[in-house]
């Protein structure tokens, strides 16, 4: 009975190494081939050993028997060979193996030589069970054949104490495993030998080392290795990390946590109150969740991102096994992206919202309250340039600084103001906050100062009062501007946007949108206003724009003239008025050919059009001798980009054009700058030099300026001459040419054409 059950335990042992060695050739790990090899060189053995168990007769018993020898002795060598291989045990000395594998081989022969000399055993029969058994009478052979095989085992065990005693703690078990199991089964082989019971089951112990061999070295997984790895690196982590067990016990926490928490490290059990106790969002969690949170205020503030994750076993019923938490600590983050976001609204001097951002707040403002009646106040330095070249960079940066704290000081709710640039300001704020008596006080007397620095600027506030209609808070904060702009040249502080204001910006669109037709149509077109010499007698005219409107009538250049300098379209004006002047030269060139034009170049001209081919092209076309088109400019021309403007004048004096420096006298012009003029005629204007007839300085000023214009070899002409007197007067100082009522207005051109007539 014994031996058909332990037969069949060998037989299920033979088996299981036939599949693992079926498994192991079909893996492709490099320790594959030796674990097949190892696990093959078993089966012999083992079958031996069955065969052995079960014979009756004793031929089979004695195949049996050789089989299980020189199992034995392959088995041995492939398990030396397997354990070189795990073990990585690389640097061996070839020549101990050799002497192994000779000692092996050897063996092997004396086995082989059994049959004729009985050298190793014998075969005697006894009964087990009541059946025949052939068991096994060892001899002097069988001796040198356990010292090979505890040879080898001795060489195993040895690689295998090597390897664990330099191993990391963590991959120590994979070595004592394999090596307790090859330990018990020499123990149960050595037992069988010493205590020589005749049904050998020691077999069956190897068919386990083989499985566990097996196992182990091409399906184990060493969970030590992996977690130690795990928390390795989660400790390295900036994150604060803490896992839970299914009953929210934590079990691991990584050093950083515990610090965090403030606990010590043998404190595990407390890390679920703190946590709670500072996160309460934490408490009751029982799905994946993340989150935000903060502590602290001020500059103490810092915050955190919260992320909570459930584990289940998705192995086995989805169960709940654990959680882990993880805290990150984000305010580094946070504070540069609030750093970031405050930059991009406020402005870097002041502090104050930026252009961007303001225009936001007021709209979000004035969506909120809509019950309320808002105003925007446009708030602006006069003269701020002057502050900056006078006193330098910085103070100017001071000085608006300044003015930003005053604006910042006298705020109440619901006001939203900022920096829209340079040196202006804008405040939104309810209409009856707005208090001008007590602004006026504080800004009659703004004074500035810095170190010995000091200086009174002069504050000035353009308003426009919101109505519900308004939603471009651009247009608002640009009404409020164009309200101050009527107060520029004086010393106001605060302006309304007023109905006038609003006519006068109607006014300019109207007109602006009939510009082209009224060119094409001639509705606008030149006057001519004759210029006299000393006798009285027309020399020439100054053609000056009118515009005879189909609705409006006659216009005078002072309603269109400003609102076209203003957008620019000046040019269009200009280029229209000089086409008409030299088709009227080029008429005159038979009629009149000694008259000339005079034809005005607005400073604005010199920016959006490049005048020397604008005139010279009409030259061109009309034929005309450059001598009859005078050019007149203005002092304001040379104000800046001296050079250029220049060079434009230079090449139509080249070409021959006369030209005329006008309004001498109503700027900022001296004496001085007449020897710099590139003009060959000053106009001075009588209206600014008002009764100079009666102003006996006015008088002295005016006869030593056209002395030294003439002296300075250029021509000298008074324009807005009204009276006889006026005129005799400055005849008397030499002035060469006139132009004023006196004569006659600008008159159309057949008008003017009479007019030379009837003083001829
Ligand atoms: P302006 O160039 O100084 O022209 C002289 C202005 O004085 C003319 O006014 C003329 O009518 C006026 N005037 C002439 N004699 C007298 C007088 O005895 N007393 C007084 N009080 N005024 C007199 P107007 O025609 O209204 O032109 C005004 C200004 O408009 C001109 O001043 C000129 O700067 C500008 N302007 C006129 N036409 C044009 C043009 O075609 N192009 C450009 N760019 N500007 C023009
Ligand atoms: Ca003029
Ligand atoms: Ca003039």
């Amino acid at each position: 009975m014994i031996r058909y059950f332990l037969f069949a335990v060998l037989i299920i042992s033979l088996t299981a190494l036939t599949y693992c060695a079926y498994k192991a050739r079909t893996n492709d790990k490099p320790i594959a081939k030796p674990v097949w090899l190892l696990l093959m060189s078993a089966i012999p053995a083992v079958l031996g050993s069955a065969l052995v168990i079960i014979s009756r007769e004793q031929f089979t018993s004695e195949i049996g028997h050789y089989l299980y020898y020189i199992g034995m002795n392959a088995i041995l060598a492939y398990l030396f060979n397997f354990a070189l291989e795990y073990c990585h045990i690389a640097d061996y000395k070839k020549s101990y193996v050799m002497v192994m594998f000779a000692a092996m081989g050897a063996n092997a022969v004396q086995i082989l030589l059994n049959p004729f000399f009985h050298n190793v055993f014998e075969t005697k029969r006894i009964v087990i069970g009541g059946a025949d058994y052939y068991t096994r009478v060892p001899h002097l052979g069988h001796y040198v054949h356990l010292a090979v095989i505890y040879l080898f085992a001795a060489a195993v065990l040895l690689v295998f104490m090597r390897k664990i005693m330099t191993s990391a703690r963590i991959y120590i078990e994979r070595y004592i495993l394999i090596l307790c199991s090859i330990i018990i089964s020499g123990i149960w082989e050595s037992v069988y030998f010493i205590a020589n019971t005749p049904l050998d089951s020691s077999m069956v112990s190897f068919a386990i080392t083989g499985v566990l061999i097996f196992y182990f070295s091409l399906y184990y997984k060493p969970v030590f290795l992996l977690s130690d790895m795990l928390q390795r690196i989660a400790s390295e982590l900036a994150e604060y990390l803490y896992f839970f067990d299914e009953a929210g016990e934590c079990i691991w926490a990584n050093e950083k946590g515990i610090d965090f928490l403030g606990l010590k490290e043998d404190e595990l059990y407390r890390v679920c109150d703190e946590i709670e106790k500072r996160f309460p969002q934490m408490s009751g969690r029982d799905e994946d969740w993340c989150g935000i949170s903060s502590e602290g205020e001020g500059d103490n503030k810092r915050y955190y991102q919260l992320e909570s994750h459930i584990n289940e076993d998705s192995n086995y019923r989805d169960l709940v096994i654990g959680r882990f938490l993880s805290i990150r600590d984000t305010t580094d983050e946070q504070r540069k992206l609030e750093t970031e976001r405050y930059n991009a609204r406020h402005d870097k001097l002041t502090g104050l919202y930026n252009k961007e951002y303001l225009f936001k707040r007021i709209e979000e403002e004035l969506r909120d309250n809509p019950g309320v009646t808002y105003q925007v106040a446009y708030v602006d330095v006069n003269e701020f340039k002057l502050v900056n070249d006078i006193f330098g960079r910085e103070f100017g940066d001071y000085t608006i600084q300044k003015i930003a704290k005053w604006i910042s000081s006298r705020m109440q709710e619901h006001c939203i103001y900022g920096r829209l640039g340079g040196d202006t300001f804008c405040v939104c704020e309810p209409v009856d906050q707005f208090n001008p008596t007590r602004i006026n006080d504080d800004i009659s007397d703004f004074v500035v100062n810095k170190g010995d620095k000091e200086h009174h600027i002069l504050i000035q506030i353009g308003v426009y009062e919101i109505s519900p209609e308004d939603t471009d808070v651009s247009i608002m904060i640009d009404r409020a501007r164009m309200a101050l702009a009527n107060i520029k040249r004086t010393y106001s502080h605060i302006a309304y946007y007023t109905d006038e204001i609003k006519d006068r910006i109607v006014w300019e669109q109207q007109i602006s949108a009939e510009l082209d037709r009224a060119i094409a149509e001639r509705q606008i077109r030149p006057y001519l206003q004759p210029i006299v010499n000393q006798e009285g007698k027309p020399v020439g005219a100054e053609a000056l724009a009118r515009w005879i409107h189909p609705k409006k009538g006659f216009m005078s250049p002072a309603d269109f003239i400003p609102v076209f300098e203003r957008n620019g379209r000046i040019i269009d004006v200009d280029r229209h008025i000089w086409r008409c002047s030299a088709e009227i030269l080029s008429e005159w060139s038979t009629t009149h050919p000694d008259l000339f034009i005079s034809v005005n170049i607005s400073p604005i001209d010199f920016y959006y059009m490049d005048i020397y081919e604008e005139i010279h092209g009409l030259v061109e076309e009309f034929g005309l001798d450059p001598v009859k088109l005078r050019l007149e400019i203005t002092e304001q021309v040379m104000m800046s980009n001296l050079e250029e403007k220049l060079a434009v004048i230079d090449k139509l004096k080249k070409d021959g054009h006369l030209i005329e420096m006008d309004d001498f006298g109503s700027g900022y012009s001296s004496f001085n700058m007449l020897k710099d003029m590139p003009a060959d005629l000053i106009k001075i204007d009588m209206v600014f030099l008002n009764n100079a007839e009666n102003n006996k300085k006015a008088r002295i000023i005016l006869e030593r300026l056209i002395g030294m214009i003439e002296s300075l070899g250029m021509i000298s002409l008074t324009e807005g001459v009204e009276t006889d007197s006026q005129f005799a007067g400055l005849a008397r100082m030499g002035c060469k040419l006139f132009q004023g009522y006196h004569f006659a207005k600008p008159l159309p051109v057949d008008e003017f054409e009479e007019y030379c007539s009837s003083i001829a």
